[in-house]
């Protein structure tokens, strides 16, 4: 309401020109928007494709690996300690970062920080176990720490505090990892090490979450999800080859960026459109607003008016702003024509006479421009008659006949034509067109020169090549392009 009515006392707008005003702004803005938005969703999805490509690449390229990797981190090859949880204070709902619970020291030993026990004690002993390998095989530490609130804290910034205040990760190589679960903020941080930083990128920390933890986290099952969670990070830190499965598919991923790049440009192309919309139809909006409160006689802001056309393209390139320009510029130049009229001599009321009684006061070329539909009078006169004012509007045959160098009435116009000499295929011919004006007979003649007529055989024979010759062209160019279409296509298949 206040940006309503603090516009309106700018332009100074009635109630139905601020409503009008405002819909249009709404309707430009959601163009703009779905242009950006468009957008957006496209990278979004380029960016998915990136997370599919590089999680999925993994298990099947080291499915072999895999299989010995279980084996050798099996329960029969390593000697696991005695892993013991912190002694976990209760009644704490609302942690900070000095009263998180350590998964180390004071004798204790383990890499889970779970005080509420969302994950069972089996699940914790199997994270733990697998933590463990991982620091014994990729000496990476990992901790993970589930909280059921941190009160208005940003889980962001608190394992940032969190990871800086236990040290995670050796000191030398800084490949530490912290997992933090915020339950009552349904949030999941992971905040890596700079050593851990090229392996576990932003992006398969994402992934990870979202594929390994969601689910699961929805169902309740947290110790489900972090076991997944966790069995997927010891396989990226624990296969150095599985780093380079994730750059061969980001390679892969720039090619496949090429077939949304047609959408990207859409994207583009609707914001820019969107904003040109906006732009012109204000620059337009103003024009018409500029001679509605200009100081001019309603008979002046009808001819300006009148004058700011908005030509078939504009109305087609941009009807959205244009339609709208359109009918409000129709509404007011009517608004203009009929509104009530005062003697300019007197200040009386005048009143619009009809198209019969107005003929009174014409004179006999004006009512012959009227019935030639060239230009339109209104006369407006007096109730007594004293004061008659005759108005002049262009007719619907406006331009089909000109003002008369004799008389100058709007009643000159073409009257017949001949053509005086026939054009054949080599030579031109010539046409005489012969004007005459309605009101004082006056005469004109203009010669027209013709153009040859086109051969008919090779008219026809060039046309029939011609079409034979568009027709294979468009098949064999339609059936490169699909060719191509499907090749660009298939390759974006199989990276998948
Ligand atoms: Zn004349």
């Amino acid at each position: 309401m206040g940006f309503r009515s603090g516009l309106g006392s700018i332009i100074r707008l009635n109630h139905h020109e601020r409503v009008a005003v405002s819909r249009f702004l709404v309707i430009s803005f959601l163009l703009v928007s779905y242009g950006s938005f468009a957008q957006n969703e496209l990278e979004t999805a380029v960016i998915t494709d990136v997370l599919d490509s590089t999680v999925h690449a993994v298990p099947e390229q080291s499915a072999v690996q895999q299989m010995a990797n279980t084996k050798e981190t099996g329960h029969s090859d390593l000697a696991y300690p005695n892993f013991v949880a912190p002694s976990y204070e209760h009644g704490i709902s609302t942690y900070t970062i000095e009263r998180v619970p350590s998964p180390r020291g004071n004798g204790i030993f383990g890499y889970v920080s779970d005080p509420w026990d969302y994950i069972s004690h089996d699940d914790e002993l199997r994270i733990n176990q697998l933590l463990y390998g991982l620091e014994k095989k990729a000496t990476a530490e990992v901790a993970i720490v589930m909280l059921p609130s941190i009160g208005t804290e940003v889980p962001k910034d608190f394992a940032v505090g969190l990871f800086r205040e236990w040290g995670i990760g050796k000191s030398d190589t800084n490949n530490g990892l912290l997992i933090l679960t915020v339950m009552d903020q349904r949030r999941t941080e992971f905040e890596t090490g700079y050593g851990l930083e090229p392996v576990l990128t932003d992006v398969i920390c994402y992934r990870i979450g979202t594929q390994e933890m969601v689910p699961n986290f929805r169902q309740g099952d947290y110790g489900a999800g972090m076991v997944a969670a966790v069995e997927r990070i010891k396989q990226f830190l624990e296969h150095p080859d599985s780093v380079a499965e994730i750059y061969s598919n980001e390679v892969q991923f720039e090619s496949n960026a090429d077939t949304n790049f047609l959408g990207v440009v859409i994207g583009v192309f609707l914001l820019v459109y969107g904003l040109i919309c906006l732009i012109t139809g204000i620059l337009q909006y103003s024009r018409l607003q500029g001679i509605e409160h200009s100081k001019d006689d309603f008979y002046d802001k009808y001819h300006r008016l009148d004058k700011v056309s908005f030509g078939c393209l504009l109305l087609f390139l941009l009807p959205l702003p244009f339609v709208w320009l359109n009918r409000l510029a129709k509404k007011r130049l009517k608004k203009y024509r009929y509104a009530p009229r005062y003697s300019k001599v007197n200040g009386m009321p005048m009143t619009l006479k009809d198209e019969w009684a107005e003929n009174a006061y014409l004179e006999v070329a004006q009512v012959l421009e009227e019935k030639l539909n060239s230009v339109r009078y209104d006369v407006w006169v007096t109730d007594d008659q004293s004061d008659v004012m005759v108005l002049e509007y262009e007719g619907p045959n406006g331009r089909k006949y000109d003002d008369c160098v004799a008389c100058g009435y709007r009643t000159f116009g073409k009257k017949s034509s001949t053509v005086t000499k026939a054009p054949s295929y080599d030579y031109g011919g010539e046409r005489v067109d012969y004007y005459e004006c309605r009101n004082c007979n006056f005469q004109e003649s203009k010669t027209v020169e013709l153009d040859t007529i086109p051969r008919p055989t090779s008219s026809s024979s060039s046309s029939s090549s011609g079409s034979s010759y568009s027709a294979s062209s468009s098949g064999s160019s339609s059936s490169s392009s699909f060719g191509g279409g499907s090749s660009g296509g298939g390759g974006a298949g199989v990276s998948w």
